[in-house]
């Protein structure tokens, strides 16, 4: 059994573009947000009871976050483990610094936390979105990481950069996380009462990158493959601080 999550919402077209093409691979089970949960992070629901509603078979709308969504869906309505966890195809790039704030790449990471090999696809575009091909690289890498294998505490984030006439880019590269450079991310205005208000994220930003980026290969033309490690620790830092005596008590 594959699941499929997101952060766009249930009714998102990429959401049913990547069912469709895992559809082909095993039983495909749908839990996603009921609405848009763009940029929740991580984040968990804690203060409120969560519902799952099967709204046709085999797909679940729950009103959480994309964590909740994975979380409810392994513990509860699954009914058993699934083999893989694919979380998109999202509308608008997850490229280097985004997969800290990003819902899509969080669900993948639940599912990395429950030791289940997790993919997260997002499609390159701004206005107009064409989700076949991003959906066609899914089932590909799909089909490989469920023979494969991916290392412990590890999750795929892949970026697929929109084609004019929506075909599947040529070329693919694996990647590392770049940083993400945004223009003036805030838009400030004012209110009808005379008081500042402010929008975040106003500014496009510009895929640039250093070579052997995420924002490098999609600013290509290429399908961009970022392997992306969970444990957080700094290992240089760890063993350097081990051999320091700080002066405590
Ligand atoms: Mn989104």
């Amino acid at each position: 059994m594959i699941l499929v999550s997101n952060d766009d919402g249930i009714h998102s077209e990429g959401l049913r573009a990547l069912r469709d093409a895992m559809a082909s691979l095993d039983e495909v089970v749908v839990v996603a947000p009921d609405r848009e949960r763009s940029a929740v992070s991580h984040s968990l629901t804690l203060h409120r009871p969560l519902r799952a509603e099967e709204i046709r078979p085999g797909w679940y709308a729950v009103d959480g976050t994309p964590t909740d969504c994975v979380l409810l869906a392994v513990h509860r309505v699954l009914g058993e483990r699934p083999r893989l966890v694919v979380s998109g195809i999202n509308r608008g790039a997850n490229l280097g610094d985004d997969v800290h704030y990003s819902g899509t790449v969080s669900a993948a990471k639940e599912g990395t936390l429950l030791d289940i090999p997790s993919i997260a696809v997002s499609l390159v575009g701004r206005r107009t979105f064409r989700f076949d091909a991003a959906a066609r690289f899914a089932e590909r890498l799909a089909a490989f990481t469920l023979d494969a294998g991916l290392p412990p505490n590890t999750l795929l984030n892949v970026n697929v950069p929109q084609t004019e006439d929506g075909a599947v880019p040529r070329r693919f590269q694996i990647t590392r996380l770049g940083r993400r450079r945004y223009g003036d991310v805030i838009v400030e205005k004012t209110d009808p009462r005379g008081r500042a208000y402010y929008w975040l994220g106003g500014a496009e930003s510009e895929l640039r990158g250093e070579p052997g980026t995420d924002l490098a290969a999609v600013a290509g033309g290429s399908i961009s493959v970022t392997p992306i490690h969970l444990d957080l620790t700094n290992y240089e830092c760890w063993e350097r601080l081990s051999s320091m005596e700080l002066p405590w008590p």
